[in-house]
């Protein structure tokens, strides 16, 4: 028998969003691995957590991940925890994760709080699909670049941004994903200046250009609006014979599928062109 690793989610502001069962388990392992093992020292004080720490972040991930694992073989179980949230997202540990799961070591998920996901929960953008980013790229061709390739998702599409990048990454969305994109941009999320903004690109970047941007960030870029078909159906299936390859029955089923019509009605259609 091999011990346990447990992924440990710790609170992203208010330390009152710790599980009971979080404080459990890290007072029950032998070892938690913490990404920076001062910082997490004070949460561990506030909840007499006197479990001893290991450091274990985006530089030592490798090496500490043989450690540990050994630790683990030994039948010695160990938490993981990142500074703020769920580790693992946008966080380091999944090196570690995946070396157990190849070891058949245990991995039990204890889960608690996550940035994105709080922000997700009060945004009021379509959740029901979302993509997560992690952090945007640094400078401003990356970031084009990057809006370029998800300008057109239909889902919302979450990131992390730096408060200091805020105003740049808004003026390069305004360029590439249009002025009147719905957004939300969480700041401080469960602290005192806990804020919520929420309305298009424009409108955030006009809001947020009146005072320096602090605190941590999570953006929430809305859904692209649903693109409407030019032309009339009969326009469309003309020009889909003229100008593609396909079958009469190919191109009435796409043109049904762009209308949103049913196939039988655009078959019809379709017969009166042959
Ligand atoms: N693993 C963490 C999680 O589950 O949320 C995320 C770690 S990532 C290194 C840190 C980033 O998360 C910050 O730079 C910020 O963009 C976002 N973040 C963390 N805490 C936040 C908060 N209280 N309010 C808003 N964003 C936050």
């Amino acid at each position: 028998m091999s011990g346990t690793l447990y992924v440990v989610a710790t609170p992203i502001g208010n330390l009152e969003d710790m599980t009971y069962r979080a404080v459990r388990i890290l007072q029950e392992v032998s070892l938690i691995a913490a990404e920076d093992t001062r910082h997490s020292r004070k949460l561990l004080n506030h909840y007499g957590i006197n479990t001893s720490l290991i450091s274990y972040h985006e530089h030592n991930e490798e090496s500490r991940s043989a450690q540990l694992i050994a630790k683990l073989q030994g039948e010695e179980s160990i938490a993981l925890i990142s500074d703020a949230g769920t580790p693992c997202i946008a966080d380091p540990g999944y090196r570690l994760v995946s070396r157990c799961r190849q070891e058949g070591i245990f991995v039990v998920a204890v889960p608690g709080p996550s940035a994105v996901v709080a922000a997700l929960s009060i945004s009021g953008l379509p959740t029901d699909a979302f993509r997560f980013v992690g952090f945007l790229p640094a400078k401003t061709h990356g970031r084009c670049q990057f809006f370029e390739q998800i300008k057109d998702e239909q889902q919302t599409i979450a990131c992390y941004e730096a408060p200091h990048r805020l105003l740049s990454c808004l003026v390069d969305m305004v360029d590439v994903c249009g002025a009147d994109r719905p957004i939300a941009v969480a700041r401080e999320l469960t602290k005192r200046h806990e804020e919520l903004f929420s309305g298009t690109v424009a409108e955030a970047l006009e809001s947020f250009a009146q005072s320096a941007v602090k605190g941590e960030l999570v953006l929430l870029l809305g859904p692209a609006p649903e693109r409407q078909p030019e032309g009339t159906v009969r326009e469309t299936l003309l020009r889909l014979r003229e100008e593609t390859e396909l079958s009469w029955k190919e191109i009435v089923k796409q043109v049904a599928k762009e209308f949103g019509l049913p196939g039988s009605e655009v078959y019809k259609e379709s017969l009166e062109l042959r």
